[in-house]
């Protein structure tokens, strides 16, 4: 075990500093260990019930079902409402592609519509005009008028641990009875009038990346209140069995359960969850704090009923004003051993989505797309790393 916490005190002071890293400091070797020594690695095991009941329990959801990764979580959850092809699903323009790539997965494809300015996320306005105006009811169903496809669902993204305006969508899509499947890959812990992120709508879909939150290094979760989905959730994720000794199978299922292994990983660091939660709580605040009154710099606001767990702590460089646009602050930063990311390309700029039907009114994305840099945001970023960020940024912000 190298990596000690005196081994981490004596980094040096110009270390390089990272974007998002896991940090590994609860009971993951304990776990992981127990793991090997009883030859429970694989897809069953008492990690993965654990894991589950401990998310659920954290986030007061009904049901939890692991599986191997956000991606196959949301991919599952489409499946699970019966997406398809000559389907289209509501995503925001402003996400990781991840979110519509799950979409494409099922042969449907995304609708893709444009973010609030304020906090970034799926804009209830726009969903509402565009289900009003530009789509037509036949049958029960809900159709693009251009397009000519069904609306079945919508996707809204918790971008970067702000919540969504999650009663105005819900209040937008339910006369439709069109279901809500919220994204809350970068949002664990999020809350939204008191209530956890991901378990608002029909389904919610998690992701333990890495670069997130919680990791297992991979992983994902599908939460719900409806059992049924729940059962079908993992009946659907472990290759439809329909007999447990025989090979019996009467549907496509999917290889998409979590192992063991992983699991012990992913329970030691939901035990961590408070933790986490609180340490970007406060470097958010460093940050606020730290980063005011620099002229042409805003960072992201946060709704009065929102309580955001900063994920990736993000501002928005305005180079008139700023001096420099983010692309070349992020270069300077590099220099001095920073690490920022831009945010995502906007969905109706790839070309990976270029059979995507894309709203006409598409603007605050662009914008903020232009102007973004998340800054670092690991839960072990330390004070002085932290001031060493806002010291850089001053810096150039005067160059
Ligand atoms: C990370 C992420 C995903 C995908 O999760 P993986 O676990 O990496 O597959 C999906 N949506 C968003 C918004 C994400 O940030």
């Amino acid at each position: 075990m190298a990596n000690t916490r005196s081994d981490e005190a004596r980094v040096s002071a110009d270390a390089p500093i990272p974007l998002s890293v896991p940090v590994l400091s609860g009971r993951e070797w304990q776990y992981v260990k127990e793991c090997l020594d009883t030859n429970w690695v694989s897809s069953a095991g008492l990690f993965i019930e654990r894991f589950e009941r401990a998310t659920a329990a954290a986030l007061n959801a009904e049901h939890a079902v692991a599986v191997v990764n956000g991606t196959a979580a949301l991919h599952l959850a489409m499946v699970l409402l019966g997406v398809g092809p000559g389907d289209e699903v509501v995503v925001p323009a402003l996400t990781f592609i991840a979110t519509a790539n799950a979409v494409r997965y099922t042969g449907a494809v995304p609708a893709i519509l444009d973010v609030e300015a304020d906090y970034w996320q799926l804009d209830a306005a726009k969903l509402e005009a565009f289900l009003r105006e530009g789509c037509i009811r036949h049958n029960g169903t809900l159709s693009n008028k251009a397009t000519g496809r069904r609306i079945a669902a919508i996707l809204p993204v918790h971008a970067l641990g702000h919540p969504c305006d999650m009663d105005a969508i819900i209040a937008v899509a339910d006369p439709y009875g069109i279901p809500v499947v919220e994204d809350a890959a970068e949002a664990i812990g999020a809350r939204y009038k008191g209530r956890y992120v991901g378990t608002i709508g029909r389904m919610g879909c998690l992701s333990f990346n890495g670069n997130k939150t919680i990791t297992c290094g991979g992983g994902g979760m599908i939460l719900t209140g409806d059992a049924k989905i729940a059962a079908r959730a993992r009946y659907l994720s472990s290759q439809a069995k329909d007999d447990e000794i025989a090979y019996v199978h009467s549907e496509i299922g999917y290889n998409y359960r979590l192992t063991n292994v992983l699991a012990a990983i992913g329970l030691a660091q939901i035990e961590k969850l408070d933790e986490h939660i609180a340490a970007k709580e406060r470097i958010a605040r460093r940050y606020y704090d730290g980063l005011a009154g620099i002229p042409g710099l805003t960072p992201m606001l946060q709704a009065n009923w929102a309580q955001n767990v900063h994920w990736l702590f993000t501002i928005l460089i305005d180079s008139t004003r700023f001096g420099l646009d983010n692309m070349t602050l992020l270069n300077r930063l590099l220099e001095a051993g920073i690490e920022t990311r831009p945010l995502w390309q906007p969905m109706h700029r790839s070309s990976a989505l270029r059979d995507a039907f894309v709203h006409s009114e598409i603007t605050v994305a662009d914008r903020v797309h232009a102007q973004a840099l998340s800054l670092p945001s690991s839960v072990n970023l330390t004070p002085e790393q932290q001031d060493r960020v806002i010291a850089s940024i001053k810096q150039a912000s005067r160059a």
